[in-house]
């Protein structure tokens, strides 16, 4: 699928890794957190403390990896990675916990996948640096406290309101990343361009960028699969007449909207009459998961204003007929 916003493979993974900016300084967009972690940083790192915990949400692909690395790499400590189906048992937590140095920064993926056993140890970890665990078994099984060095957890996910209430309360710094401006693309096409080695032009970039579904990993993706085309197809540059020939063979319609995209408002506008619809007959409709459809698709059409979501289901606005192409109905109170 290309509208996939997730790693697509071992080898992606590799190159998203080269791509990653690895300070402050270099982390496009996203001005206000990046003030923000830039002063609480600078203060943490000034007390030598280690910094309050930290909860990043927003949509996949927006760069919550990437700010985790940056974090560590700006507070000059290490950084532990795992994810929340990971750490299955208490003990798999309480290992990492324990290993963690000084101020070390510890980075939960998904973290609102974590079982209640897990973050049920988590809780005392982040409020007093301090864990209880179980030795032995049966009638000896007894309780002890483990003291653990002060530490940093960021926490990813990609809907803040899928967190317990217990759990987001421990964040002292909570930061929602929004999708990307067009603008905003067209740098990280062209830094991700240069260290790539691929000639773009500034049209040729942009082109890229309006298309990217204000994702930074669809930007880099798509600017890899528009340098293959400009290789095969012409001389290896890219114009905005190379992008543009490029992403029509890829599906990616002048709005950036991709196969799934135009299958899920087609779906609200011929099937349910333009909506209201609940998110499970969408999911039914065309296939997909109601999970995937509320964490990777529908929220770049609703940011958009193809797509609103309503306390009685989704409905199609006007501006999805009309990028259908399609008459739109007359309701009540128009
Ligand atoms: P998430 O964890 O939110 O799914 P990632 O941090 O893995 O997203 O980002 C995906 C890719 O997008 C990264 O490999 C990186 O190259 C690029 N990227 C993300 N945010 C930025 C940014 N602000 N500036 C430049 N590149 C970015």
């Amino acid at each position: 699928r290309v509208v996939s916003a997730a790693p697509a493979s071992p080898n992606e993974e590799a190159i998203e890794r080269a791509l990653r900016p690895k300070l402050l300084d270099e982390y496009v967009g996203q001005a206000k957190v990046r003030e923000q972690l830039e002063i609480f940083i600078g203060a943490a790192r000034h007390r030598k403390e280690a910094l309050d915990h930290v909860l990043l949400f927003g949509p996949p692909g927006l760069g919550k990896t990437t700010l985790s690395h940056i974090i560590a790499a700006e507070l000059g400590v290490n950084l532990r990675q795992t994810s929340g189906p990971v750490l299955e048992k208490p003990k798999d937590l309480a290992a990492l916990l324990t290993n963690l140095e000084r101020n070390d920064v510890l980075f939960i993926d998904e973290i609102h996948r974590l079982s209640p056993v897990v973050e049920e140890i988590l809780y005392p970890a982040l409020e007093d640096y301090q864990i209880d665990i179980m030795i032995g078994e049966g009638p000896a099984a007894r309780s002890i406290k483990l003291d653990l060095q002060p530490f940093t957890l960021v926490g990813a996910t990609t809907r803040a309101g899928m967190l317990t209430n217990p759990l987001r309360d421990r964040f002292g710094i909570v930061a929602r990343l929004e999708f990307y401006t067009a603008e905003e693309l067209a740098r990280i096409v062209h830094r991700s361009a240069g260290l790539l080695g691929v000639p773009a032009d500034e049209a040729g970039g942009l082109e890229i960028a309006r298309r990217s579904r204000g994702t930074p990993r669809i930007a880099n993706r798509l600017l890899r699969r528009v340098r293959d085309y400009a290789q095969v197809k012409s001389d290896g540059r890219i114009t905005a007449d190379v992008a543009h020939k490029a992403l029509a063979m890829l599906d990616v319609d002048p709005q950036g909207f991709d196969l799934m995209d135009r299958k899920l408002l087609e779906a609200v506008i011929h099937r349910f009459d333009g909506g209201p619809v609940g998110l499970d007959n969408i999911a039914a409709s065309i296939g997909e998961e109601a999970g995937t459809i509320e964490d990777v698709i529908e929220p770049y059409l609703i940011q958009q204003g193809y797509l609103q979501r309503t306390p009685r289901g989704r409905i199609a606005t006007l501006a999805a007929y009309r990028h259908l192409g399609v008459a739109a109905p007359q309701r009540d109170g128009d």
